[in-house]
């Protein structure tokens, strides 16, 4: 028996054969009906239109201010640099650090890996070291928690307008839109299709 066409359920672990999906087709758990894997036309495709739209949108969100605060006439502008760098200089440096990872660090990597990854596969080729390098994309996405630190910034918003005219800065809607279309882009990379790649070049 072909091991590779065996697949395990991540719900309850039935282990069943692969079969071959119709386009858009989805495959599930025969005892659970988890999804299990999508026939998705053109991922590769479609997750690199969408993380070259993130790495634009990434880059938007750190260069210009988050948000714009207005008390008694003063104006002061802060982006997610100015941030960290005022956490670090009022001693909180392990909330800097942990800030930085989680929606700076983690998400230029994931962007960075990802598009390592997809403009060879576009070009029907595979970058050096895919198998370590999608395994470590694995990794990092568990640190990409930029929606945490969008809400974080939403509540604070809402109780500065108490106190301060509260201007919202072009970097807000950037990650507002980053963090959706990351989603996407991650969802359509579809690792099987690299696998299989993986397994036909080797
Ligand atoms: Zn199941």
């Amino acid at each position: 028996m072909d091991l590779s066409s065996l697949i395990a359920c991540h719900e309850c672990d039935l282990l069943q054969k692969r079969v071959a999906l119709p386009p858009r087709g989805v495959g599930r758990c025969q005892r659970c009906s988890a999804v299990l894997y999508r026939d998705i036309p053109n991922g590769i495709e479609r997750a690199l239109a969408c993380t070259i739209g993130s790495l634009i949108l990434f880059l938007i969100a750190n260069a210009y201010p988050i948000v714009g605060l207005e008390v008694q006439g003063n104006r002061t502008l802060a982006s997610l640099y100015d941030t960290l760098h005022t956490l670090w200089l009022d001693g909180r440096q392990d909330v800097a650090i942990l800030v930085g990872v989680t929606t700076m660090v983690a998400p230029a990597i994931q962007i960075g890996l990802l598009l390592y990854l997809l403009f060879p596969l576009h070009f029907n080729r595979l970058a050096d070291g895919t198998i370590p390098v999608l395994r470590f994309l694995h990794t990092v996405k568990t640190w990409s928690m930029m929606e945490v630190f969008m809400i974080g910034i939403l509540v604070a918003l809402t109780k500065l307008e108490h106190i301060a005219h509260v201007h919202v800065g072009i970097a807000l809607w950037a990650f507002c839109a980053l963090i959706p279309l990351l989603i996407v882009a991650v969802s359509a990379f579809n690792p099987d299709e690299i696998w299989a790649r993986v397994k036909g070049t080797s």
